[in-house]
């Protein structure tokens, strides 16, 4: 069966282990290079997106991570993960940077600071059952989109908060700390059909 990894050098990574474990996903914490290998898809969390950005470095993990990533590897971004995974950022730290994919702007700490964390419920496109319960930390949230890129969930107030671009998946919030885990059982879908084509391809 697939692999999907999560990207464990900073962040909430337990907590979404903790969820494909429990869906029976294979998974793997990574922290090093050679932990990479024979993934399926990677998982980034929420955390801290200049500390995780920073520690990929140190670990050299940014640039066989970045390769795999421009390779088509699915990935899954929450919070500080749909940072690293946007190509454009507002409000980012000095020196920060992003591995990109998803064609977009997001601002960084839109929602306010920590205090300002809330709870949502949210339609979010191509998951059926009612809405998703959706917690947000220090969220950032999606100030513009290209043409290739879906948006899936909006906040109340109606800012972009879910999106989706080919093999690239990314939300605002927290799906890892609710209970609700039909978002990672979209992405372990994604996962799913991705391995299949390779495999048919190869
Ligand atoms: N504000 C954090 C950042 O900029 C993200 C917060 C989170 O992941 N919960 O990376």
């Amino acid at each position: 069966a697939p692999v999907i990894g999560v990207l464990a050098v900073q962040g909430d990574f337990r907590e979404h282990l903790a969820v494909l474990d429990g869906a029976g996903v294979p998974t793997r914490a990574v922290r090093r290079p050679s932990e990479l290998e024979g993934l399926s898809g990677i998982v980034i969390p929420g955390g801290e997106s200049t500390t995780i950005d920073k520690l990929t470095r140190i670990f050299e993990l940014r640039e066989p991570l970045q390769r795999l990533l421009d390779a088509g590897l699915p990935a899954y971004g929450s919070c500080a993960g749909m940072i690293l995974l946007a190509d454009r950022v507002v409000d980012t730290a000095p020196g920060q940077q992003t591995f990109g994919g998803l064609d977009m702007t997001v601002r960084r700490n839109a929602f306010g600071r920590q205090v300002d964390s809330f709870e949502a419920d949210l339609d979010f496109a191509g998951i059926e059952g009612g809405p998703v319960r959706a917690v947000f930390i220090r969220a950032p949230w999606v100030e513009e989109v290209g043409a290739g890129v879906e948006v899936l969930a909006r906040s109340p107030e109606g800012h972009a908060v879910a999106v989706r671009q080919g093999n690239l998946l990314a939300t605002s919030f927290h799906p890892e700390i609710t209970g609700d885990h039909r978002v990672h059982h979209l992405f372990a879908q994604m996962v799913t059909e991705y391995a299949e084509k390779a495999r048919a391809n190869s």
